[in-house]
């Protein structure tokens, strides 16, 4: 499994590069697309087609030259292979038949949006293509919108203007979104707004809809942790009758388990 540039061919690592021109064959989603990609580094293995129609007949063949002991590399059209792209089924047939698979990290747009965002979020869930109709789309925004972490998507030009509208319709204007758009390439542009401001944005220049997207969506916020039922609200309350709030604070942290810090903020908005 190999990873390949997502727009900068210079992104293509020392290992792939060997890698490809070492095997006996290179399985690829696009022959000519990737004929570019290999001409480019004068590499001349043989090329075989495997892509999302073909995946099965093309990965049976494959892995029956891997079981005479030859050696397959699958690429993609870009980025790290079996991500939104074909390739896991290819994995599982080799893992059936007890091949070796092996895979050689590289690009992948999703982790390179991610790292240049400056979402403070530390965790993300990656969701790939939202489905084309809008009321399923709608669907699998409404089941995501609780949780508590930075939301990716991958999205096609002529479909983001519609996916936009419907994220702000779904999780608010409020939640920050970022656009991470022909990442690598000369056209690069990060730029990130409030889901309410995100529709204006992409329509007042056309170009900012050209080419391919990252989106990431702010998470929904963190739930507290502890929340304060309202038994310990009320011993809370009993004891900073009597106490004064420092032991008030510590008593009811013994008696009902909740952290001190979280009942000190509610202790100073009922005794001042
Ligand atoms: N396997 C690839 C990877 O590892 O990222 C993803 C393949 S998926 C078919 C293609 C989608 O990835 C595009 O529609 C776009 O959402 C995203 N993508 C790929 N290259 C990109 C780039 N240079 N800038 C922004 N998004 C990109």
């Amino acid at each position: 499994m190999v990873a390949t540039p997502i727009g900068n061919l210079q992104d293509i690592t020392l290992r792939a590069l060997e890698i490809l021109n070492s095997v006996d064959v290179i399985a690829a989603e696009d022959t000519r697309h990737s004929a570019t990609l290999l001409g480019h580094f004068g590499i001349q293995t043989k090329l075989t087609a495997l892509h999302e129609h073909n995946e099965r007949t093309a990965g049976e063949k494959l892995i029956a030259q891997l079981q005479v002991g030859q050696s397959v590399a699958l690429i993609s059209d870009a980025g790290t292979p079996a991500i939104s792209d074909p390739g896991a089924l290819l994995v599982n047939l080799a893992r059936q038949a007890g091949v070796k698979v092996v895979p050689i990290p590289g690009a992948n747009a999703a982790i390179t949006a991610l790292s240049a965002s400056g979402l403070l979020m530390p965790r993300f869930l990656f969701i790939g293509f939202l489905p084309a109709k809008s009321s399923h789309r709608k669907q699998v925004l409404e089941a995501i919108s609780d949780v508590p972490a930075t939301l990716v998507f991958y999205e096609a030009p002529h479909r983001v203007l519609e996916s936009v509208a419907d994220f702000a319709a779904v999780l608010g204007g409020e939640r920050q979104i970022t656009f991470a758009r022909e990442l690598t390439k000369t056209f690069e542009t990060i730029y990130q707004c409030p889901l309410g401001e995100a529709l204006a944005w992409l329509q007042a220049d056309p170009n900012q809809q050209r080419g391919e997207f990252v989106l990431l969506v702010e998470g929904a916020p963190v739930k507290d942790e502890q929340a304060i039922s309202p038994e310990a609200r009320r011993t809370l309350e009993l004891l900073l009758a009597e106490l004064p709030l420092k032991q008030a604070v510590k008593l009811a942290a013994d008696i009902t388990g909740i952290k001190k810090n979280t009942l000190y903020e509610l202790a100073l908005t009922l005794k001042p």
